[in-house]
């Protein structure tokens, strides 16, 4: 792997300000962790990703993307390669009819605005969801009885190959936070996503509703990635977390919220290493108490 030979290729497709050496990965991340990316980059057309893609498939580096960073974990020690951040630069937002094109780096929240102000709903259940449009069809993102796949009808993807693919929801495979994209290691460029005409007051009522909701129950003044593990078959992991006792369990400045058991929370300058800490000793301390093995849902980069 040639970071240097990754840049120079970088550099024939992108402007100068948008290739960045060494680039904090807290800045990016809700958690607000997270050491250097050696390359850190924010295309923003399909042109400019394949191009990206190609160059570090072709010099051997290690690739990954980036959304809105609200479902990540990045080590102390940062990323070694390229991250491609789909953020603002991609982000467009189109909508014909009942359809709305949103682009990867599209967030979850511009989306369901645009929805209401054209009456449209069926979106309403991912306003609060912290992520981007990439990041809510990978995860298959969901909320209050709402899952992406419900509204979904294609999503347009690129292949580490080059090749860009439409593909139905039907065959996204999308379940609990998995996709056939995350087995596949496709990029998510675009999310198609057919919602219904509805009553806009209505519409604003149930974005009101659900956003009080989660301010309620969650740490939102907090860093952290959300949920913190899969909710196990049968479970949910906040109350097994509260039942084994480790409510407020803290190692460095990560910490088992009080608000809500579920969230390992950055209660001030957290390291990725306090908060795999607090991931470890819940796990265990669950599994003793109760026998069950919690996943995290958090994906961890290192
Ligand atoms: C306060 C809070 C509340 C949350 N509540 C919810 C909730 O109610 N429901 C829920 O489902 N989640 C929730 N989350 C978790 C998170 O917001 C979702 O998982 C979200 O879908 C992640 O999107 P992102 O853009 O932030 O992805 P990132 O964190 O940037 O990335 C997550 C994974 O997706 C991959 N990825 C991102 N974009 C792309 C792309 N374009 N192409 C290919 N791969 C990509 C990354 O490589 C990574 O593996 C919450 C998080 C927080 C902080």
């Amino acid at each position: 792997m040639s970071i240097e030979a990754l840049e120079q290729r970088l550099a024939e497709v992108l402007e100068a300000d948008l290739i960045l050496r060494n680039e904090p990965m807290a800045r990016h991340t809700t958690f607000k962790v997270g050491g250097p990316a050696d390359l850190f980059v924010a295309p923003s057309s399909v042109d400019e990703i394949s191009a990206c893609v190609a160059a570090a498939q072709e010099t051997g580096v290690p690739w990954r993307v980036l959304g809105a960073g609200s479902n990540v974990l990045v080590a102390d020690e940062g990323v070694r390669g390229l991250v491609i951040h789909l953020d603002k630069n991609y982000s467009s937002i189109a909508i014909n009819g009942t359809f709305i094109y949103a682009q990867a780096g599209a967030t979850n929240e511009e989306v369901a605005m645009k929805a209401l102000d054209k009456g449209l709903r069926g979106y309403e259940f991912a306003s609060g969801i912290p992520g981007s449009i990439g990041g809510a069809a990978i995860m298959n993102a969901g909320a209050y009885d709402g899952e992406f796949k419900d509204v979904c009808e294609n999503i347009i993807c690129l292949t580490p190959e080059g090749e860009v693919l439409e593909i139905s929801v039907d065959d996204a495979d999308l379940g609990y936070r998995h996709s056939l994209m995350m087995d596949k290691g496709y990029v998510v460029l675009e999310a198609i996503l057919g919602l219904q005409p509805g009553d806009t007051a209505k519409i604003a009522a149930k974005i009101e509703e659900l956003t009080r909701r989660r301010a309620e129950k969650q740490p939102l003044e907090m860093g952290s990635a959300g949920s913190t593990f899969k909710r196990p078959e049968g479970h949910y992991a906040g109350q097994l977390i509260e039942e084994a006792g480790m409510r407020g369990h803290r190692v460095g400045d990560a910490m088992v919220s009080e608000k809500h058991c579920g969230f390992v929370v950055n209660a001030g300058n957290a390291t990725a290493a306090d908060v795999l800490a607090v991931i470890h000793d819940v796990q265990e301390a669950v599994l003793a108490n109760s026998g069950v093995q919690l996943e995290p849902e958090v994906r961890i980069w290192e």
